[in-house]
C-alpha cells in the first residue's frame, strides 16, 4: 500500500479492514455503500479480491483525501493516530447509506452503576467502546484489560436519585428562607446543608474530575468557604450530586467484529514521552462469554479469532511508524490453498512479508481486530458428529 507521506497510520487501518472477511462480504454484497467513503473503500476491496496471486501496490489516496475533508485532524504529510483514523472512518461510513458499520462493529452493553454511599443504582444501555486502559500489574493480558474495564470504580458518578432529592430540598429551603438565594455561606441552615451535599469537593481528585461537568474549566478555590459558596451556586443551578460508585459493563449484544484499542498514548503531558510501552499479551482467540450479560446469552460460544493487529513502533506518536499484522483473508487476496493454519503477513506500507503467528503474538499491540467465529447451526452439529450408540 502506497505511503502518501506519513500515511502509515492510515495504511495500517486499511490493511486491517481489508483482512476482515465479514466486512469484505458486506462490501462486495448487493447492498454496498453509496457515499464517497463507502465507494472508495469498496474499490479497495474489489481490487484485492480474487487477484489470483498477482502483486501490485494499492493507492488509497482518494479515500485518504476524503478523510482529510471530513476530519481536520488528518492532513496530508502529517502523522496522526491510527485509532483516531479508525474511529473517524467507521463513523463516516456509519453516516452513509445503507449502514453496515452498526451491524458489524457495534457491540452494546448494559452499564450497571451502584454507590455504597447512597445505595442508589442505575442501568443504562450504551455502545461498547473497547478503548482499554493498560493495568499496572505485570505481565498484563488483554483479558486483564477487559477485566479492568468491565468492573471499575468511579468517583464522580452523577446520582440522579440523590440529585432529585436535593433539588426537592432546595425548593423547600427556598420557600422557607429566600436569603439562600444570595448564596451566603454564613447562613446556618445553608452551611449544614452544604457540608452534607458538597462532600465531593473535599477531595481534590474529585474536584479535578468534576471539571468535566464544568466545561473543562478547573475552578480554583482558596478556602473552604469559597468552595461551599461555589458548590451552592452550582447545585442551585444544576442540583447535581456526585458519588463514589462501582461500574460494571455486561455485553448485551455481541457484534460480528470486535476492535480493541489499548490506550498507549497520553496526549495530556507535552513534556514527557507520550507512549506506554508495556507489553500486553493476547491470544489468537478471545472468549468474551464471561463479559456477556446472562440475560442476553443466546449462543453456546462467544469466541473470536484474531484477524489483524496494528502496531506502533517508536517512543512518540509523531515520529514513530504504524504497521499491521494481518491474517490472510479467506475470500480475498492471497487466497489460501488449504484451510489449515492461517497465514499471517506483516503489512508495512508497500512491504508485505509473510510471518509466523508467534511473531504476531509477541508484538506490542495497539489495536486488535477480532472476527467472531460462526456459530454452527444445531442441525450442522448433528451432521458432523452423529450421535454414537454404545
Ligand atoms: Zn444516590
Amino acid at each position: 500500500m502506497q505511503n502518501g507521506g506519513n500515511t502509515c497510520y492510515f495504511n495500517a487501518v486499511l490493511q486491517s479492514l481489508l483482512a476482515l472477511d465479514k466486512l469484505r462480504a458486506r462490501m462486495l454484497g448487493p447492498n454496498a455503500l453509496k457515499g464517497n467513503l463507502g465507494e472508495e473503500l469498496q474499490k479497495l476491496f474489489i481490487t484485492t479480491t480474487n487477484t489470483n496471486g498477482t502483486r501490485g501496490v494499492l493507492n488509497p489516496e482518494k479515500l485518504f483525501l476524503h478523510m482529510c475533508l471530513m476530519n481536520s485532524d488528518f492532513r496530508p504529510g502529517v502523522m496522526e493516530d491510527s485509532n483516531n483514523m479508525l474511529v473517524s472512518l467507521l463513523d463516516g461510513l456509519n453516516n452513509e447509506e445503507p449502514t453496515i458499520v452498526e451491524s458489524l462493529f457495534h457491540c452494546q452493553a448494559d452499564k450497571h452503576v451502584s454507590s455504597k454511599e447512597c445505595e442508589h443504582t442505575s442501568v443504562t444501555t450504551e455502545d461498547l467502546n473497547l478503548s482499554l486502559a493498560i493495568p499496572t500489574k505485570k505481565p498484563a493480558s488483554v483479558d486483564d484489560c477487559l477485566d479492568l474495564y468491565a468492573a471499575g470504580v468511579i468517583v464522580d458518578w452523577h446520582c440522579m436519585d440523590c440529585s432529585a432529592a436535593s433539588a426537592a430540598r432546595n425548593t423547600s429551603l427556598n420557600q422557607e428562607d429566600t436569603t439562600v438565594n444570595n448564596g451566603q455561606p454564613e447562613q446556618p441552615d445553608n452551611k449544614t446543608y452544604g457540608k452534607e451535599e458538597c462532600s465531593h469537593l473535599a477531595n481534590s481528585d474529585r474536584q479535578a474530575r468534576a471539571t468535566d461537568q464544568n466545561n473543562g474549566k478547573l475552578q480554583v478555590h482558596d478556602d473552604y468557604a469559597n468552595q461551599m459558596e461555589q458548590c451552592h451556586k452550582n447545585q442551585k443551578k444544576e442540583d447535581k450530586i456526585y458519588r463514589d460508585a462501582t461500574v460494571q459493563y455486561r455485553i448485551s449484544k455481541a457484534a460480528p467484529l470486535l476492535t480493541i484499542q489499548l490506550k498507549r498514548f497520553d496526549y495530556s503531558h507535552a513534556d514527557r514521552p507520550d507512549k506506554l510501552e508495556d507489553r500486553v499479551s493476547f491470544q489468537d482467540t478471545l472468549d468474551i462469554i464471561k463479559f456477556m450479560d446472562p440475560r442476553h446469552v443466546e449462543d453456546d460460544e462467544y469466541k473470536y479469532h484474531l484477524v489483524a493487529v496494528i502496531v506502533h513502533s517508536g517512543p512518540r506518536l509523531c515520529d514513530g511508524h504504524f504497521f499491521a499484522y494481518v491474517r490472510a483473508s479467506e475470500i480475498g487476496w492471497q487466497q489460501q490453498e488449504s484451510r489449515g493454519t492461517p497465514t499471517w503477513f506483516r503489512a508495512s506500507d508497500e512491504s508485505i512479508t509473510e510471518v509466523l503467528l508467534e511473531e504476531v503474538l509477541e508484538c506490542q499491540a495497539y489495536i486488535l481486530f477480532y472476527e467472531r467465529v460462526e456459530q454452527p447451526k444445531a442441525n450442522e452439529v448433528l451432521e458432523e458428529h452423529p450421535p454414537t450408540g454404545h
